[in-house]
């Protein structure tokens, strides 16, 4: 197992983008551990009077270009090896957008699934006692991930409160609304692929208004997705879920399907379209693929079946490295992962901003900032590829990576 590591898996990215840049040995050597990794037991009181332990980390990975910032995952295969892979990516992925953050990532091993709503409170709050002199606006930021919630953010932004004495909304992001949130973090993810699927498509000179596409996972990121490109004119002819996908080559009535899906549990047996596996959605005959469900999708067996023009990579980590050279080699145009999606943790630092100024924007502003950055960095990544030519996601480590080693440089960390 030790090759499918997630913690090497980032490092091997990092030194191929090294090897690239030339990179100093020792800049390269310190990018390639977390500046600081925390850990902590934390105890809470069950509801049935007993007390358990669970394992509790932060990685604060890099904070070269301002404070880290990745959400606090709780979920019982954490290890803290993907903690360490998770805050080298957050760290990738607000360098390529080019906003003042560095890269974290926390998580818990438990299984909330089986946790009371007290439980989850106690822990979450225990996780606040444990860390907070190491979390803070000007220190590291986080986030909801996997199994934490705008409310799980709410109960520790209280705990933090209480235990520094004074009001600090911006120590945490992805908080609800009336504590501080902002205006369309919701669907921040999905909107900032759109504004990257917009300026790929320009660039290849796909129609957007005659395109279709395939979306692959219809939660959060996927159902945003598919909503907005529909608002765009494009036909959404595929779309799955855990359970399956339905394909119309005429396309599919977005609103239809989202009823469906609330009435029966899936989209699948969706009237007017035809039942297909989610590996039938991937090599279908779409303009635009995007795979928003799971990791490692798209593989070295059916990279050569992809028909897409252009893949959109809103999921993490959809496509291995041996498809990556496989769709290159196609002519696919990939917007990886941590550009495609980077729209969330975009939001998630306007939502900072507004707190230190206590003065919120409108949905149509957060939008319209949110484009300006998803744009400039989608250009800034072609620009990189186009002139080293190396595929997509190879340039967004490049441009990334070179950011992060210059704020180094410049601090006189190497
Ligand atoms: P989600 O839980 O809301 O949705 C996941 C979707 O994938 C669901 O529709 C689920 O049914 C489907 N799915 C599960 N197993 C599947 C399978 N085997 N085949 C096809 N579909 C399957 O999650 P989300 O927040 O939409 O996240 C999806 C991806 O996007 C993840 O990789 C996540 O890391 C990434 N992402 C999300 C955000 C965000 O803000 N939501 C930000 C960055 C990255």
């Amino acid at each position: 197992m030790e090759e499918m590591n997630p913690f090497k898996i980032a490092q091997m990215q990092l030194d191929e983008a090294a090897k690239i840049l030339k990179l100093e040995p020792k800049v390269h050597k310190l990018l390639r551990e977390p500046m600081r990794m925390h850990e902590a037991t934390l105890r809470i009181k069950l509801d049935n009077g007993t007390t358990k332990e669970f394992k509790a980390f932060r990685s604060q990975y890099n904070d070269a270009r301002g404070p880290c910032k990745g959400g606090i995952r709780y979920h019982p295969a954490e290890t803290i090896d993907t903690v360490k892979a998770l805050s080298a990516w957050m760290t990738w992925k607000t360098a390529v957008v080019g906003i003042p953050l560095g890269g974290g990532k926390g998580g818990v091993i438990c299984n909330p699934k089986e946790m009371s709503a007290g439980e989850i409170e106690r822990l979450s709050r225990a996780y606040i006692q444990a860390f907070y002199k190491v979390l803070g606006p000007d220190k590291d930021v986080p986030a909801p991930d996997v199994y934490t919630t705008p409310q799980i953010m709410g109960w520790m932004l209280d705990e933090y409160e209480k235990l520094v004495g004074h009001k600090e909304p911006g120590m945490i992001t992805g908080k609800p609304l009336e504590l501080g949130g902002s205006q369309g973090r919701g669907d921040a993810t999905a909107m900032g692929a759109v504004y990257t699927i917009r300026e790929a498509a320009k660039h290849l000179g796909i129609n957007l208004h005659k395109s279709t596409v395939a979306i692959q996972g219809y939660g959060n990121a996927g159902h945003f997705a598919a909503n907005l490109l529909h608002e765009m004119g494009a036909k959404i002819v595929a779309v799955s879920d855990s359970q399956g996908g339905i394909y119309n080559q005429n396309g599919l009535d977005h609103n239809a399907v989202m009823e469906h899906k609330e009435k029966t549990g899936s989209v699948k047996g969706f009237a007017g379209a035809k039942n297909i596996t989610n590996e039938e959605l991937l090599e279908l005959p779409a303009d635009i693929l995007c795979p928003a469900a799971l990791e490692n999708q798209i593989t070295g067996k059916n990279a050569e079946k992809i028909k897409a023009k252009l893949v959109a990579e809103l999921a993490n980590g959809p496509t291995t490295p041996d498809a990556d050279k496989i769709l290159y080699k196609k002519g696919v145009f990939l917007i990886p992962d941590f550009l495609c999606n980077a729209g969330g943790v975009t939001v998630s630092y306007f939502e900072g901003v507004q707190n230190a100024y206590n003065y919120y924007w409108t949905a149509s502003e957060v939008y319209e900032k949110l484009d300006k950055i998803m744009t400039r960095a989608f250009q800034e990544v072609l620009s990189m590829s186009l002139k080293q030519k190396v595929n997509m996601r190879v340039a967004a480590y490049l441009v990334a990576v070179k950011r992060v080693a210059d704020a180094m440089k410049l601090r006189g960390w190497a």
